[in-house]
């Protein structure tokens, strides 16, 4: 299938095949993704999911780290992270309540015991000091452009720690735009990690947090948007 994937015990690829078969049944009643073919579920969503953890054994010396998930919908990357690390510490979150009430359900289901889930949205719970700069790594997949997803997302990142955001390959311009508002906030980008998916390149953007983020950051949704 994928390197990804091929590398899980067999238990976890079971969780995996199970969390596969709900987010088909799921999706025939409440649309949860537009990706619905189990083969393209475990390259396009899982796999993909798994990205993260690559790059993050690779960058990190914590047995334990922390990750918190911003936007996590049907729960990519936080939940297929959560089976392939369990001693990881994973937080969900997602402002919308039928996602978030699926990933529940997924975490009952698989007998998850490493992830919180938080239905909310991230620009406000990044305010809350139970969660600000608390976390090793924020990830964000399919979430906003960076510049949105860094505003987003930094407040949750410790000193040190990165933002991870998926994106696909041809970046640059994105990058350059978003510039301005990753100094301002504190960060900066590390080099990108590049990874395959049956010959289609995606990179992770990692972004880096070298001081701490503002307490205006991040802003109201519409002020972010803007
Ligand atoms: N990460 C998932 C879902 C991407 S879709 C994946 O890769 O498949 C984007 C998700 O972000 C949606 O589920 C939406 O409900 C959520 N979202 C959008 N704005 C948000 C915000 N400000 N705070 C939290 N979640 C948000």
């Amino acid at each position: 299938m994928h390197p990804f994937v091929d590398n899980l015990s067999d238990e976890q690829k079971g969780k995996l095949r199970i969390f596969c078969e709900l987010l088909q049944r799921e999706n025939a009643v409440h649309n949860l993704t537009a990706i619905n073919e189990s083969g393209q579920i475990w390259l396009r969503h899982f796999a993909d999911s798994l990205a993260a953890a690559e790059y993050i054994e690779n960058h990190v010396k914590a047995v334990s780290p922390a990750i918190i998930d911003i936007g996590s919908g049907a729960g990519f990357p936080c939940l297929p992270v959560a089976i392939a690390k369990p001693y990881w510490r994973i937080t969900s979150v997602d402002s919308t309540g039928k996602k978030i009430n699926f990933q529940r359900m997924i975490v009952r289901q698989l007998g998850l015991q490493n992830v919180e889930i938080i239905n909310g949205r991230a620009e406000e719970l990044a305010h809350k000091p139970s969660l600000r700069e608390k976390f090793d790594f924020a990830a964000a997949r399919a979430f906003a452009n960076l510049a949105i997803t860094a505003e987003a997302g930094l407040g949750f990142v410790r000193l040190g720690g990165e933002l991870l955001a998926w994106k696909s390959s041809n970046i640059a311009a994105e990058l350059a735009e978003a510039q301005n508002i990753i100094g301002e906030l504190g960060g900066r980008t590390l080099e990108i990690f590049n990874y395959s998916l049956a010959e289609r390149n995606f990179v992770i953007v990692p972004i880096q947090k070298i001081a701490a983020t503002p307490k205006k950051y991040p802003r109201a949704w519409g002020k972010i948007k803007r």
